[in-house]
């Protein structure tokens, strides 16, 4: 009867860290794939992919920056237990390679999504684009089919039921961006490039081409300039409250900024379909605003 109740209590516990919706039909861990994934978007598309059958663990929490992001000791500790890490790759995760190296996990697999795709130069930010992510939704599904054979049909069957989302956002997107007057914007950071490069958008200038570098006066002076001058309406930025360099550029050219996030956060935000449509109706409703 103990036994019964601390297993019951153990998984109470389970679903309630978890956030799991389908509790009753989760297997016991021990029948499950262990996959450790990088950035909150990943981890989604593998819990799409992989249902009950996976067990997933974030990599960077939201708020952290992947870019400089530190692993703990627990989430090396989650590497040494798992079977599958999946990673971004194109030099997001500069980390991975020494946790990896510390794991000393023999049975470890890792997939790199970003191999053997299109790259633009020196930019990892791929996920951003959707139909970069029906790539890595087939990668997803053959490396889990790898692993658990015997879940393969299930596994092909969920990332094609979420491809097809996937290609709904990506309609859907167009759709928006085709009614917009201007799809010039002004970037801090350069997260949204392979995002521009499938829709149409225009980033006439990255404020921060190194991550974290703030330009130098001189350098803000001429990004006036710019803005003026091809009637930018837009500055996204990634992180709140907006950075002073951006109020600056709006301050000085009239153009809005607007806060586009590229990682995760509360619902609807938790879901990378959820991230996406919220990212897109901000954008959209600020470039129908007009210079
Ligand atoms: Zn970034």
């Amino acid at each position: 009867m103990l036994a019964r109740f601390r297993w019951i209590a153990f998984w109470a516990l389970a679903v309630w860290i978890g956030g799991c919706q389908a509790a009753a039909a989760t297997p016991p861990p021990a029948d499950r794939l262990v996959v450790v994934a990088s950035i909150a978007p990943l981890a989604d598309l593998v819990r799409q992919v992989g249902g009950d059958q996976v067990a997933v663990t974030q990599m960077v929490p939201l708020g952290s920056n992947p870019h400089t992001f530190e692993p703990t000791p627990a989430q090396m500790r989650a590497v040494s237990q798992a079977q599958l890490l999946v990673l971004n790759g194109a030099g997001l995760e500069p980390w991975a390679e020494d946790v990896i190296q510390a794991a000393e996990n023999p049975d470890l697999q890792v997939l790199v999504l970003a191999e053997g795709l299109p790259l633009l130069d020196r930019n990892p930010h791929l996920w951003l684009n959707p139909r970069y992510m029906m790539q890595f939704t087939d990668k997803v599904a053959a490396a889990l089919a790898d692993l658990d054979p015997e879940h393969a049909a299930d596994y092909r069957q969920r990332a094609a039921a979420y491809r097809a989302e996937l290609e709904r956002l990506d309609a859907d997107i167009r759709a928006a961006l085709a009614q917009v007057p201007s799809r010039k914007v002004v970037t801090l950071h350069a997260a949204w490039d392979y995002f521009a490069q499938e829709y149409g958008l225009e980033v006439v200038a990255v404020i921060e081409p190194t991550p974290g570098r703030e330009p130098s006066p001189a350098e803000v002076a001429a990004l006036v300039e710019l803005i003026r001058r091809e009637q930018v309406p837009v500055i996204i930025v990634e992180s709140q409250p907006t950075p002073p360099v951006a109020r600056v550029l709006a301050d000085e050219t009239g153009a809005r900024v607007v806060y586009l996030e590229p990682l995760g956060g509360p619902p609807p935000l938790d879901t990378y379909l959820g991230l996406m449509r919220a990212n897109v109706q901000t954008l959209v409703d600020a470039l129908r605003g007009g210079p």
